[in-house]
């Protein structure tokens, strides 16, 4: 029975927005607050959205096995700590993950049973309407964050789950159905 839950997929592309919904219609679930070195923006908080660590303290926490995995992303570093993880997988609470593709890939490799959700955007041209649309990043940036996604949009086919991001209320209906079956036990629907 799946317990571990990865959504991955571009930025921009909606993962966040999904998952809230999700959690508020699957209370049970539980999401894994990861670390980044990225600066804090406006009005997120260290603990909440992320723990906001320097590069000192993510390579001590590297050093001493402290990841799940984690991955270099547009020029930052992001991990899922190991301590988000352990209680919650020995007690049996289902977790959920949002990361990017390369995180996905070691959670894959090291969590085979765990089940993996690709959301993806119905273009690029939209994703890039999206990211500057909710202006939460520079020019600059959503440029990075837009190379970043052309490869991760490639890599879509390795994920046997893969919902398009069109119509919000349709997504959201998708992956809702696609947790609860494997919360339930069976076997998920491609
Ligand atoms: P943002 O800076 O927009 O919060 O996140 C940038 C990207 O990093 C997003 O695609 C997000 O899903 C991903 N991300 C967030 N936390 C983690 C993590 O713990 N591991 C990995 N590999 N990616 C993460």
């Amino acid at each position: 029975m799946a317990r571990v839950f990865v959504i991955t997929g571009p930025s921009g592309v909606g993962k966040g927005t999904l998952i809230s919904g999700l959690m508020r219609q699957l209370p049970q679930l539980e999401l894994s607050v990861s670390a980044t070195t990225r600066a804090p923006r406006t009005g997120e908080r260290d603990g909440v959205q992320y723990h906001f660590l320097s590069n000192e303290e993510f390579d001590r926490l590297e050093a001493q096995g402290g990841f799940v995995e984690h991955a270099n992303y547009a020029g930052r570093r992001y991990g899922t700590l190991r301590s988000e993880l352990e209680r919650r997988v020995q007690e049996g609470v289902p977790i959920v993950l949002e990361i990017e593709v390369q995180g996905a890939r070691q959670v894959r490799a090291s969590m085979p049973d765990a089940l993996q959700v690709f959301i993806a955007p119905p273009s690029l041209a939209v994703l890039r309407e999206r990211l500057v649309g909710r202006g939460t990043d520079d020019p600059a940036e959503v440029a990075r964050r837009l190379e970043v996604a052309q490869d991760e949009l490639a890599a879509q086919s390795e994920f046997s789950h893969v919902i398009v991001n069109d119509e919000l209320e349709q997504a959201q209906r998708e992956l809702v159905a696609l947790v609860q079956q494997a919360l339930q036990g069976g076997e998920p629907l491609d």
